[in-house]
This record gives C-alpha cells, sequence and structure tokens, in this order.
C-alpha cells in the first residue's frame, strides 16, 4: 500500500468524481452551448455544478466561472485588476505606483504579476508583503503600504507550510483602501472557511486537483462590481467572461467533489483532521529524535506539516521515506548535489539548516484513520532503519560493517571518513561544520576512534568539526596532522601528505595507501586539471611529473567538491582529452535482454543501507531469480568498488539502481570515465520499476 502524503501537490480523484466525469462523458456529453437535448443534459450539469460551488464558498452574488485551474484563474484576476489601472490612468487618474504579494505566495502570483504588468507597459512596482518568524503576513507593513497599492495578493493558506493567513487582519486593512484584493484559495478550499463577500475579496481562484478532483479544472469568483477583463475571449461560453467550449468532465467531477463537501461523508471532519495530525506527529518524533516543525501547528492547516531533521538532508529522507512507501515532498527543490533552499521557509527567517532540509507531508482531507495509522508505523520503520545504519542518534542495536573509505556531502562540499574496520581507527578529512552531528553519529555508532581530522586546505588543526561533537572518540591531542610525522597509520593503511601545486600554496593532498600501493588520494579542492599539470596539449609540467610520481597516473582522486557529480578521477584521464559526458540509461527492456544472454549482468543497489532497508532490492526486482549476481554498494561507499568494477572484462555490464535513477547515473558516468564502458544506470530508478511489471525474470545461463 502506497502512503500518498503529497496531497498539496495533488490530490487522487475521488469515487464520485471520477463517476460523475464518466456520466458527463458518457450519458450527458453534450455541448452545453447547443440547444437540443443532448446539449440541455450537459447544461443541467453545468449549472448544476456552478450552483453548487456557489453554496459552498458562500458565494451567492459576483461572478463564479471554471477555468483550467488556479494559475488561468490568477492571471485572469491580476489581468483584471491591472487593466483597470491602466484604464484609470490613460483615463487622466493618478493611479497607485505598485502593487503587493505575500513573500511566500505560490510562485504563479509574483510571475503573473510581473508578466501583466510587463505586458500592459503599466511599469508598477511589484513588492513582496514580508511574513513573520510563524509565516504570517507582516500586518503592519500592509497597512503602511496599501495606500499606494493597485492590488494586494494574499493567499489563504501556504502550499509548502500549511499556515493560514489572518484574512480577517487583512480584510480589516483592506476596508476602504481603495486597492483591488486576490486571495489565492487553492490550499483553503474544504479546510478553512473563506467568507469570500463578507471579507470584501474582490478575486479567489481555485484548484480541482488539490480537492479530489482531476487536473485542468479550476474556479475563479469574482466579486460583483470588481473589474472583470476576460482572459480568453471566443465563442463566449461562461458568459463571454472565459470562452471556449467548457471542460465538461472536470467541472461534473469538480462539482461532485463540491457536493460531497457540501452534504457528503467523504470528507473528515476538522476535529479528526486536528486528530491525525497529532498521530503524525508524534510518530515524527518518536521516528527521527530532534525533528522540527517548521510551521506553527496552531494556525497551520492540520493537513500540512512542515519538518526538517538535524543531520538529515531533504534528500536524504525523501529517499527514506520513498523506500518505505511513504510519498512525500521537498519543501525545497532540490538539485543533484546541491539543495535549493526554500523561498517559503526562507521568507519566514528560519535558520538555514531548516530551509534546506525541509520535507513537507501532505494528507488529503478525504483520508481515514487507517491510512494515518499506516503511515506512523512506516515512520518507526524509518526510524529504526536509520538507526540501524547509524543515521540516528539514537545507538543501533547491530554493529555496522566499516568500509575504508567512506563519503560525506553537504552542499556539494565532500567529506571522507578514510577507516580500518578491524583497528576501529580513522581519519576525517575535510568535515564541514554542517556535517558533525552526522560524524558523530557514524564514530560512536562504529566505535571507531579517530586519529586526525586533516583538512585538504591547509588549516592544519582548525577542524571545523567542535571537538565537543567527536568528544572522547579522539585519540591524542591534535585534530591535525602531527607534527613532523611522516605519516599516519590507520590500522592497515598509511596516510601521507603530498604538498598539491597551483594557487593555494599551502594546499595538502592526501594519500591513503594499503599493502598494494596507494589505494586513494584526497585532493581537496585543487583542481584535477590543476593537478594534473595539463596544459591541455596532454603535457605535464615538471612538478606535477613529481606529483604523479607520488600519487601515481591510476590512483583514484577524490575532490573536496563535486558539484558536477564527477565523483572519482585520476591523473591519467584527467590528462586525456575529454568528450561529452556520455548516455547512461538504459530501461527494463534492455535489461530483460542481457539477462537472457550468456554474460550475465552485474545489477548494483547504490542506494543507502537504510533505504535497501526499507525495501530490499531482491523484493523489487525480481531479476534476482534470473541468478544476475546483485550487489548493494551506497553511492557513500561506491569508491571503495570502483578498483574492482575497473577491471571487469569488457564483456562484462554492470547495471546500477537507485530510486529514481540519478545517483545510479552518477555512478555509471563515473565508472564509465573510469574505463569500463560496459556501465549504465536504469532509466526512472526502482521506483518506476516496482510501478510497472518488474524486469521479467529468465533462467540463468552460465557464462561461458
Ligand atoms: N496556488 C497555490 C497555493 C498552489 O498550491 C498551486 C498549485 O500548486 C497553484 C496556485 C497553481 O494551481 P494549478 O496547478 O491549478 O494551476
Amino acid at each position: 500500500m502506497e502512503i500518498y502524503l503529497d496531497a498539496n501537490a495533488t490530490t487522487p480523484v475521488l469515487p464520485q468524481a471520477r463517476q460523475a466525469a464518466l456520466f458527463a462523458m458518457a450519458d450527458a456529453f453534450g455541448n452545453p452551448s447547443s440547444v437540443h437535448g443532448s446539449g440541455m443534459r450537459a447544461r443541467v450539469l453545468l449549472d448544476e455544478a456552478r450552483a453548487t460551488a456557489r453554496r459552498v464558498l458562500g458565494a451567492a452574488s459576483g461572478q463564479l466561472l471554471f477555468t483550467s485551474g488556479a494559475t488561468e484563474g490568477i492571471q485572469t484576476a491580476v489581468l483584471s485588476a491591472m487593466k483597470h489601472l491602466r484604464q484609470r490612468r490613460n483615463a487622466g487618474e493618478a493611479i497607485p505606483g505598485c502593487v503587493l504579494y505575500g513573500a511566500t505566495e505560490h510562485k504563479a502570483v509574483p510571475e503573473a504579476l510581473n508578466h501583466w504588468n510587463n505586458l500592459l507597459g503599466l511599469g508598477l512596482q511589484v513588492l513582496a508583503i514580508p511574513v513573520g518568524r510563524d509565516g504570517r503576513h507582516d500586518l503592519e507593513w500592509l497597512r503602511a503600504h496599501v495606500g499606494e497599492a493597485g492590488l494586494v495578493c494574499t493567499m489563504a493558506a501556504n502550499n509548502e507550510t500549511g499556515v493560514i493567513s489572518d484574512l480577517d487582519g487583512i480584510a480589516g486593512i483592506m476596508k476602504g483602501s481603495g486597492a483591488l484584493w486576490l486571495v489565492d484559495s487553492v490550499q483553503a478550499l474544504g479546510k478553512v472557511e473563506l467568507h469570500l463577500r463578507e471579507r470584501g475579496i474582490d478575486y479567489a481562484p481555485f484548484s480541482g486537483h488539490k480537492l479530489y478532483a482531476p487536473k485542468g479544472v479550476g474556479m475563479l469568483y469574482v466579486r460583483e462590481g470588481a473589474p472583470f477583463t476576460p482572459l480568453l475571449a471566443g465563442g463566449g461560453q461562461e458568459s463571454a467572461l472565459r470562452s471556449g467550449t467548457e471542460n465538461m468532465a472536470g467541472i461534473a467531477a469538480l462539482g461532485a467533489v463540491l457536493k460531497e463537501l457540501e452534504t457528503g461523508t467523504a470528507f473528515a471532519s476538522a476535529q479528526a483532521l486536528h486528530g491525525y495530525r497529532a498521530m503524525l506527529a508524534q510518530a515524527l518524533r518518536e521516528a527521527f529524535p530532534g525533528v522540527v516543525f517548521n510551521a506553527p501547528f496552531e494556525i497551520s492547516l492540520p493537513t500540512t506539516l512542515n519538518v526538517s531533521v538535524p543531520g538529515l538532508s531533504a534528500n536524504t529522507l525523501l529517499n527514506l521515506l520513498d523506500a518505505g512507501g511513504i510519498r512525500a515532498s521537498g519543501g525545497s527543490a532540490c538539485g543533484a548535489s546541491k539543495a535549493m533552499p526554500s523561498y517559503v521557509l526562507q521568507a519566514m527567517g528560519l535558520p538555514e539548516w531548516q530551509t534546506a532540509s525541509a520535507v513537507r507531508l501532505s494528507f488529503g482531507a478525504a483520508e481515514r484513520l487507517e491510512m494515518v495509522s499506516e503511515a506512523c508505523r512506516r515512520f518507526r520503520a524509518c526510524g529504526d532503519a536509520l538507526r540501524e545504519s547509524c543515521r540516528s542518534p539514537l545507538p543501533a542495536t547491530q554493529p555496522m560493517a566499516t568500509e575504508p573509505i567512506t563519503r560525506f556531502v553537504f552542499d556539494g562540499a565532500c567529506c571522507y571518513v578514510a577507516a580500518d574496520a578491524a583497528a576501529r581507527e580513522c581519519v576525517i578529512i575535510d568535515p564541514q561544520p554542517e556535517l558533525a552531528g552526522q560524524l558523530a553519529q557514524w564514530l560512536r555508532c562504529r566505535g571507531c576512534m579517530v586519529k586526525a581530522v586533516l583538512d585538504t586546505h591547509g588549516h592544519a588543526s582548525s577542524s571545523p568539526i567542535p571537538r565537543e561533537a567527536i568528544g572522547n572518540l579522539i585519540k591524542g591531542k591534535s585534530l591535525g596532522w602531527p607534527q613532523a610525522a611522516e605519516e599516519i597509520r590507520v590500522g592497515a593503511y598509511r596516510l601521507t601528505r603530498v604538498a598539491a601545486p597551483g594557487p593555494m600554496g599551502s594546499s595538502a593532498i592526501y594519500l591513503m595507501h594499503d599493502a598494494k600501493g596507494p589505494r586513494a588520494a584526497f585532493t581537496g579542492n585543487v583542481p584535477a586539471q590543476a593537478a594534473s599539470g595539463s596544459s591541455g596539449d596532454g603535457k605535464a609540467s615538471a612538478s606535477s611529473k613529481a606529483l604523479e610520481e607520488a600519487i601515481g597516473r591510476d590512483t583514484l582522486l577524490l575532490p573536496s567538491h563535486d558539484e558536477n557529480d564527477r565523483f572519482a578521477t585520476t591523473l591519467a584521464i584527467e590528462r586525456a582529452p575529454q568528450g561529452l559526458p556520455e548516455r547512461v540509461e538504459v530501461n527494463q527492456a534492455d535489461i530483460s535482454q542481457w539477462l537472457g544472454g550468456s554474460v550475465l549482468p552485474i545489477l548494483v543497489d547504490v542506494r543507502e543501507a537504510y533505504e535497501e532497508r526499507m525495501s530490499p532490492l531482491a523484493a523489487t526486482w525480481p531479476a534476482a531469480a534470473s541468478g544476475a549476481a546483485l550487489e548493494l554498494v551506497p553511492l557513500s561507499v561506491l569508491v571503495n568498488r570502483l578498483p574492482k568494477w575497473r577491471a571487469l572484462a569488457d564483456d562484462v555490464r554492470i547495471v546500477f539502481c537507485c530510486r529514481a535513477g540519478n545517483r545510479s547515473a552518477q555512478a555509471a558516468r563515473t565508472l564509465r570515465r573510469l574505463g569500463h564502458a560496459q556501465s549504465y544506470s536504469l532509466a526512472g530508478g526502482l521506483t518506476l520499476l516496482s510501478a510497472a511489471e518488474g524486469v521479467p525474470s529468465r533462467p540463468r545461463v552460465v557464462a561461458a
């Protein structure tokens, strides 16, 4: 069972709405503008839906037109208000100099304001109304500026945080101001009373798909007497306010949802919704100690929880939840390696870590207790998975395996732990202060002592990781390179230091050696090309020749910054001309075919251990049954396997997979660049695989 906690993005279509849409398509399929029987049957549906909407919204007067969604409603309202301002200006009147919008508004609002402002040549200032720490508009600021405003846009409830605006407070300020008022009501419908008429709201757009109707249908309320300009002109439908043949299936479905809101039993009571939120919040607190709720519950929709967990990036938490079958979304847009902080949380002035790691959990008002109970159970299971993978402040019950090199990434910056599992010793290279908690968990969980904290940028012992964080896990007094030491021994490994060439005078490269020779070089932020000394024509300078002797042409170079997800390289690769990155994606059909071939591919799951715990690859991917080798090699320790995979025979295909295909593509591209051409990534990741049939298994064909 999938636990869908992304209702603020969209909702499934209510069965009653589906039925109504089918009826509109199959039985009342006529054009509501036709005057014959078929058309009239459709007209009845249309009129009924509008009448229900008027009752539910308390909008007996004014216009209520059906649109394609809220974005269209917003455009229509903004165009109407701005066209009115232009008319006044053209008539010689002095018009206000600005339009205002809440700083946490959905992007559709400021984008529409700027678009129509430019298109109509108005030259108005488009100003954001600041919000307080609680996410609510700064009413004093609004009071001070409303006199200069031609239009004020304040959403009813925020889509990221669920914060409900103080519409009564705003209404008090708007009264008599002369400014028009647009209230984006998308997230509030069905959850908050809007009192459109009483509050004197001029425009209120709605979207069907946020409330169990299909995508592509919405509504716009326009107060009686408020200026109006149609966005679409044509056949005169919707009383010529919005031309174009009506989306009857969508309108009928939306009508059915509104009917349910009015008299049905599909939606839970406000009390039940508050109870569900309390259950979810408690489960989150237990599963993720230290979890922070980014908006005050007292003034938020009970259906939206915006959370940040210390030490867990939004991507990490989303990957984990997804593996647990919980669909949620980032409170911020997450790039491959750099998290884009949420502008909503930034506007609220929340600390950077909260804005960058926020995850939104939102459920629909038609959810039932069973779903909520199951979600709570899975949160707890996710918490256990983190704990057993040393990613929780709570102690693991079983010892965790330790690879020689583990990579930690924060905002594109990479930190490495070079460890010997048997000796329980390690060295930390280039830690970020933000990783302190995570590193401390990692060390404590494995009982691993720190012999040194090294910095490739040359700041000898100025470790950005606070001593308190790892306290009694530090061996010796100094955190930096031990004075006068030639090398640091970490169990069976040795670490040596090489001065790095280039502009960073005091930079150092650290080399990790095993019994066979150099295993990896931590190159810091010395660009790989500079480290290689390549002049572009493949020739290396004298100093880089010395470096090559120390490092070796084929040793893996691991950088301290990896914004481009290159992961690892070698001097030899850096000196060779580099082409454009190749496509590495393959689909299930390709893999099925290879599974029937004479040389079976190797399938590698690069998800982290806590994800695999929640959804084991063998269960997701029936290819396991075919006898193909399945390996779990999390991206954080991938570097340890690269030498083995580079040595594979040319005809052995290696297919990486992960949740959505991003991390596996990184792994495949890295291995390809390092010389193994038959490296691939499962397009779309396991998410699509499990949604489909899975890869058909084939009998094992023994390799010749
Ligand atoms: N306003 C808010 C608050 C929203 O959440 C959304 C959708 O995410 C929109 C506007 C845009 O709605 P639609 O997708 O119907 O155009």
